[in-house]
């Protein structure tokens, strides 16, 4: 069995079907899985993928660019492959990668388990080559329910505004904001979350899209001089430390996110509460996954690889080997 994949100046090709995945650097022709930064780039001259994704990557870069649309399902030719593009449940539009040679190779892209209103759900597909993330593959790593994290967030919220305190909880702004939108509406009704400016045109496009999240505003559409004592607002990582913050008096900070299951995270960023939340699977999610592929050669790539194709051949006698020499950007938008 040839694997159909090679890496070339830190990207992913695959020489038989001659186009990239998720390049870093500008390509001819590149399949995009998802619209994050760390996937989606600058300079393409042709990007493949689904609508959503292809929409998220221009509103983002507020600009056209060269593509071509594909719908989950919808297998299309490329070279000597057969290629199609299925849910990974990452956030809206995200894609693993099935690739027909002379055997079935899937990369995942970015992936989670657990279920997400936001976006189609994972669909597992079988395989012979399994290219798998493993942004958390640790046993450490074991997410809490969301709506259950939903509900503490909440409690959060709700002892600050008593106390006339401003909630900020920073998130990412693709996927986890609308996310958190999303997880509020189910926990609060009739409720507003403000937003930093960097994330309203990013939850306006998944509502377009009729995602439901509860209702949301910008901060700056407020008047000056508005207190948000007793409101919740979400912010970008980056906003936390600029002079954006200090138009919010004595506000209490707190970050959703994957990465607060570790403990150190939180208080090196000196936030006052972290929130177990991610949009990539948790150890159990990504060891169900790979086996429910039934593939014989398994290649780890983003994260912790080592961790991951050391356990699977030993746990599960599987071919699993690191993918090496891809460029791997620290999750900035996990
Ligand atoms: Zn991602
Ligand atoms: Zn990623």
């Amino acid at each position: 069995m040839e694997i159909p994949l090679q890496v070339i100046h830190q990207d992913l090709f695959c020489p038989p079907g001659q186009f990239f995945i998720d390049a870093m650097k500008p390509a001819d022709i590149c399949i995009v899985t998802h619209a994050h930064g760390d996937h989606a780039s600058f300079g393409h001259k042709l990007y493949i993928g689904t609508e959503e994704t292809i929409a998220i990557i221009k509103r983002r870069m507020r600009k056209e660019i060269p593509a071509r649309i594909v719908k989950y399902g919808e297998k299309i030719r490329l070279n000597q492959t057969w290629v199609s593009l299925h849910p990974a449940g990452h956030i809206l539009g995200s894609s693993q990668v099935r690739i027909e040679t002379d055997c079935i190779t899937v990369v995942s892209g970015d992936y989670k388990r657990v279920a997400d209103p936001t976006c189609q759900p994972f669909e597992p597909i079988k395989c012979d080559i399994f290219v798998t993330e493993s942004t958390f593959a640790l046993p450490i790593y074991q997410w809490p329910d969301s709506l259950q994290v939903a509900n503490q967030i909440l409690h959060w919220w709700e002892s600050n505004a008593a106390n006339g305190h401003p909630s900020l909880l920073f998130c990412y702004s693709l996927g986890k904001a609308q996310r958190l939108l999303s997880l509020l509406s189910q926990v609060k009704k009739e409720t507003t979350v403000y937003l930093h400016g960097a994330m309203l045109s990013l939850c306006q496009l998944y509502q377009e899209r009729g995602i439901a999240m509860t209702n949301f505003k910008a901060v700056a559409e407020m008047p000056k001089g508005t207190c948000f004592s007793q409101e919740l607002i979400l912010a970008p990582p980056s906003a936390l430390g600029t002079a954006w913050v200090k138009r919010f008096p004595s506000f209490r900070t707190a970050f959703a996110s994957g990465w607060m299951a570790v403990r150190g995270t939180r208080r090196r960023k000196a936030l006052d509460r972290g929130f177990i939340l991610s949009d990539h699977a948790d150890w159990q999610g990504l060891i169900k996954t790979i086996l429910e592929t039934e593939a014989k050669i398994i290649l780890t790539t983003h994260g912790n690889c080592t961790t991951l194709a050391h356990f699977l051949r030993e746990k599960h006698q599987l071919d699993a080997r690191e993918l090496k020499g891809l460029e791997y950007l620290e999750e900035s938008e996990e």
